[in-house]
């Protein structure tokens, strides 16, 4: 899915996103980078309370899932058991399993539970306060799923909400793969009714009462005689649980029409609620083949994976749905909704038929999605040289929902600004978000979905592929968005920022718990993930990449994968291509890729710079180190680097005498992990030298203070001899070594001189980006000054370009209205006086004559001014608006541009608005709360909020998709202070149990430390600068 679309915001620093200068990039970097590391933060925090916890009392003891698994380790030695049994994770007659049970066939890798370990006939609690969460949550393997037969009945219908339920029946066919007279499956707030077991084709078998095990999300039954080796059993079960509208599992999500409530029922399964929705063998390696049914009334309309195959009416206003059996597929990609929805269709040139679901007052928005939905579901069938498998695929916008989007197989489901566009409303941005959001979760319906990770520490092989395919998709459809040119800017930029925190974590990690899960929904796994993959495609070239892919596809389709499947596929077609490093070597791809796959962070490159030759040549020494922000911070202990932190680096690089940034895989010259250095030797005459063209490898480069210097020369003289993606990379790495104290800010900031005459958006997003930063550092210093006037003076004639009429091209390509709508709105946060009144004036316009005719692509800054230049009027005019908005990407202008007040009190208003979902949805809070944090004085009012309201929100937002960490990631993302760290400390410590925000208060703090010394660092410095500059 879809945490990613938690970065929703991303795609508006593409608008005219307003506000002061916090805001640059808009969202970009506070809100969707201050969430890649808040998730990025939160990512870890799981196992953390459980690691730490084993780490502190038994250090030594190897394996952190204690003695839980029977791979031996533990229960072999004594004094990790005696540890286990003292910590209470292992029961105190804990004995080596006596049965070794063998993997399932469909999940090799999948480590069980000993017989022991499980409490069996208790009813155990959830945990709670400081308890370490538990890690033994694998089900059992004597037991495996061959089907499910489901019906449901999602009721909706009752006068009130708090009386919907959630009631079906299910009968799963298992495959008894070891003998055992327990059952054990997945189930989370539901409550079964009936139960009965039976010998498929044979005699019924009694079982016990069914034993809740809430810590493990388990029941369990016990059967009257064994159940034995290569037997079939039908294990029956009726079911009831509350339908709530908690975003989870199955839950009901409502809309307005008119005055009147609608209510839908929908399901969101992934990564770990497809328990809540029904009792099942909730993993991903446990595929099955589903056959659902769902009863509605009849005024309504029900959606599943597969086609109809037939209705049966039965007494009164009820009638039942009956769906195709489907393929073999995972639990977590099911879906079932009942819905009163309308929809648009077609076929594709390959007979699939394909619709796309909305409100029936949104259903004009769904053209521009159905159409890309088409083009791309056949694109893909070409590019992975497989079918679609299904007949069919629904995509339906849905009004409440956590994620951005959720791929699941046949019914994908979004959030309206995920899928929804209306061209006379909605801007460039949001257009490109449909297209980029339906081409990941149609990327998914093969990475993902054909093929599944065989564990969920494997969860970047899906985020990875699709965020990297996306862009291809795009590409394919939208040939002149420079797709593949945004994904450096978008992907590659910001999580090198993400990865360089020694908070991050590896792409590939274990977790157990579905807190842990869900915490891995993050930057590392879908930027990172999917850099990774952009990386191995460079070195191993497009035909070994294709093919390989194809391959892997192929021969793991309907089952699962380890990422040591993808990296053999690659490795074979690498040999049968004969593929080889610059060294005449075959590459061994694992050994490559695992030096990225199983260590946090990446490497900087130092460049040295030796007196050249009589000849006329110079030797560059390259050396490679763990890049950090703060190299005095180690790297977080619980993921110890296999490789000391050194990495199989693919590099290449231009000169000005060679300027040749097209590189392929011949060009790379490899830096192995047990090389020493690097040498490279180029013309002693070349002016520049620049390393890692186009940014294909994840790293960053240092270069001497000379070669620097030479940069900035060449960017002021001539800067289009340099390719725009690294004129971008150049403007990125040198204020993230600046940051780091590798390189002096000096040399940062003469880099954006010669942004005057920059006419490329690539590398304006990337100073915007990193001016911001330097903005909010310098916010509360007297520099401050000097930085507004140096920023004016560069933003002006990017904006003279445009600032005539604010009259935006739609036929221009999307990148040129992006840089149009960059350019505004860095103008009207640096106070540039045609700028904000022109965006006052338009919104006078609009309140006066109640016509909107402001340009979409303007609609944000124009809000966002309009409110900060207004008082109460606008704000409630803006309100208003809001509410009644029927496109939910307008929705999300108007909600941010409410942040923009200067009115405390409209600030605190909108606060507690964030937690009213009578007046603003609950998956909208936190960009409300982004929204007054990211204004110059709603930052500490915010942050008072969130502490005066700590119990209330962590009760509401705790359980959910990390709302509250994202809401400490805003509330903190500008502290610069020792003053603003001692609090977040104090509040810790106060606090304790910080629960799902845990993570996101350790990376608080953190990024706050950074920025301190950051600023002791380049206060100095940069103060100079500037003077010498303005
Ligand atoms: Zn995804």
């Amino acid at each position: 899915m879809g945490s990613r679309e938690a970065f929703e915001m991303r795609d508006s620093s593409h608008e005219l996103v307003g506000g002061d200068s916090k805001e640059q990039k808009g969202c970009h970097v506070t809100v969707a980078m201050g969430f890649c590391l808040l998730l990025l933060g939160l990512v870890i925090c799981v196992g953390v309370g459980v690691v730490i916890f084993f780490a502190k009392t038994t250090p030594e003891c190897p394996s952190t899932t204690a003695g839980l698994s029977n791979n031996g380790i533990w229960w072999n030695d004594p004094d990790c058991l005696t540890a286990c049994i003292q910590q209470g994770v292992c029961e105190k007659d804990a004995t080596k399993p006596e049965t070794t049970a063998k993997p399932p066939a469909a999940a090799t890798t999948t480590p069980m539970m000993p017989t022991t370990a499980t409490p069996m006939m208790t009813t155990t609690t959830a945990s709670a306060g400081n308890q370490p969460k538990v890690r033994d949550v694998r089900l059992p393997t004597w037991l495996i799923p061959v089907s499910y037969e489901v019906e449901m009945k999602p009721d909706i219908y009752q006068n009130d909400p708090k009386d919907f339920t959630n009631t079906g029946n299910v009968s799963i066919l298992m495959d008894c793969k070891e003998e055992t007279t327990r059952i054990t499956l997945h189930i989370k707030s539901l409550t079964v009714k009936t139960y009965s077991l039976k010998e498929e084709g044979g005699a019924d078998i009694a079982i016990d009462h069914p034993v809740y095990d809430n810590d493990r999300e388990f029941v369990n039954f016990t059967t009257s005689t064994p159940l034995e080796v290569n037997k079939q059993y039908r294990l029956t079960l009726s079911y009831s649980g509350p339908l709530k509208n908690d975003l989870a599992g199955l839950y009901y999500s409502t809309y307005k029409n008119g005055s009147q409530d609608r209510y839908l029922a929908v399901t969101q399964l992934a990564a770990t609620d497809a328990r809540k929705a029904l009792p099942c063998f909730d993993e991903p390696a446990l595929k099955a083949n589903f056959t659902i049914s769902i009863i509605r009334q009849t005024s309504m309309v029900s959606l599943s994976n597969m086609p109809l195959q037939n209705t049966q009416n039965l007494s009164g206003e009820w009638a039942i749905d009956h769906f195709k059996e489907t393929v073999k597929m995972s639990t977590y990609l099911l879906a079932m909704i009942v819905c009163d929805f309308g929809y648009k269709e077609n076929t594709t040139e390959n007979n699939i038929t394909f619709r796309v679901w909305a409100r029936k007052e949104a259903i004009n928005q769904v053209d521009y999605a159905l159409d890309q939905g088409i083009r791309i579901l056949t694109y893909f069938e070409e590019f992975f040289n497989e079918s679609f498998p299904l007949p069919k695929t629904d995509m339906i916008a849905i009004p409440d929902f956590a994620a951005g989007a959720m791929e699941n197989w046949g019914l994908i489901t979004y959030r309206e600004t995920a899928l929804l566009y209306d061209e006379k409303v909605s801007a460039a941005s949001n257009k490109q978000r449909v297209a980029v959001v339906v081409s990941h979760e149609l990327a998914h319906q093969w990475f993902g979905n054909l093929v599944s990770p065989t564990w969920w520490d494997d969860l970047w092989l899906n985020e990875g592929f699709a965020t990297y395919v996306e862009y291809i998709g795009v590409d394919f459809t939208e040939p002149t968005w420079q797709m593949l040119d945004q994904f450096v800017i978008t992907d590659v930029q910001s999580t090198l920022k993400a990865d360089s925190l020694a908070t991050s974590h590896p792409i590939y990690v274990e977790v157990q718990h579905p807190d842990e899960i869900n915490e891995i929904f993050d930057s590392i796994s879908y930027g990172k993930g999917g850099s990774l993959i952009r990386m191995m495609r460079y070195f191993l070239g497009d035909v070994t990449f294709t093919r390989a892919l194809s391959n892997y596809i192929d021969n793991k389709q309907y089952r699962d994968a380890h990422h040591d499947h993808l990296w053999q596929a690659m490795q074979d077609e690498a040999d049968r291509q004969q593929i080889k490093d610059d060294r005449g070597n075959a590459l061994n791809v694992k050994e490559i890729l695992d030096t990225w796959l199983l260590q946090m962070g990446y490497p900087l490159l130092e460049v040295q710079s030796n007196p050249p030759t009589a000849d006329g040549k110079v030797t560059l020494t390259v050396t490679q180190s763990h890049f950090l922000q703060d190299d005095s911070q180690e790297p977080d202990p619980r993921y110890p680097s296999p490789y000391d932190y050194r990495w199989d680096v693919p590099v290449s690089y231009a000169t000005s005498d060679h300027p040749d940034f097209d590189v392929t895989e011949t060009s790379v010259h490899w830096f192995y992990k047990d090389d020493n250095s690097l040498k490279i030797e180029i013309n002693a005459s070349a002016d520049w030298v620049v390393i890692n063209p186009k940014q294909y490898g994840f790293y960053r480069v240092n270069y001497p203070e000379e070669y620097w210097q030479r940069l900035i020369d060449t960017q002021e003289r001539n800067h289009t001899e340099i390719n725009e993606l690294n004129r971008a990379q150049i403007i990125d790495d040198a204020f993230n070594l600046a940051l780091a104290g590798k390189l002096r800010i000096t040399y940062a900031m003469a880099l954006t001189k010669y942004l005057e005459k920059e006419e490329s958006y690539f590398p304006w997003d990337s100073a915007i980006g990193s001016l911001s930063y330097v903005s909010a550092a310098l916010e509360r210093t007297p520099a401050y000054g000097d930085f507004k006037t140096y920023y004016k003076k560069l933003i002006l004639p990017y904006y003279n370009k445009f600032n005539d009429s604010w009259i935006f091209d739609s036929n221009s390509s999307i990148i040129s209205q992006y840089r149009q709508s960059s350019a505004i709105s860095r103008a009207c946060a640096y106070d540039v006086a045609d700028c904000r009144d022109k965006a006052h004036e338009l919104l006078q316009d609009w309140m006066d004559s109640g016509n909107n005719s402001i340009h979409p692509n303007a609609r944000s800054v124009v809000y966002c001014h309009g409110v900060k230049a207004g008082g109460a009027a606008e704000w409630e005019f803006i309100f208003k608006e809001f509410q009644e908005a029927n496109v939910a990407a307008e929705q999300i202008k108007l909600l941010q541009s409410l942040g923009c007040t200067n009115e405390l009190w409209l600030l605190q208003r909108l606060l507690d608005y964030a937690v009213d979902d009578s007046k603003i949805r609950k998956q909208d809070s936190y960009i409300a709360v982004g929204a007054v944090a990211g204004n110059t004085i709603g930052g500490f009012l915010a942050w008072d909020w969130l502490r005066a309201n700590w119990a209330t929100l962590d009760e509401e937002f705790g359980s959910g998709i990390m709302m509250l960490g994202r809401f400490v990631s805003s509330a903190t993302n500008n502290f610069f202070t020792q003053f603003d760290f001692e609090q977040v400390e104090a509040f810790v410590k106060m606090t304790g149990d910080l629960g799902t925000a845990t993570r996101a208060f350790e990376q608080a703090k953190e990024r706050t430390q950074n920025n301190i010394k950051y600023l002791e660092r380049n206060q100095e410095a940069l103060t100079d600068w500037l003077k010498a500059n303005v």
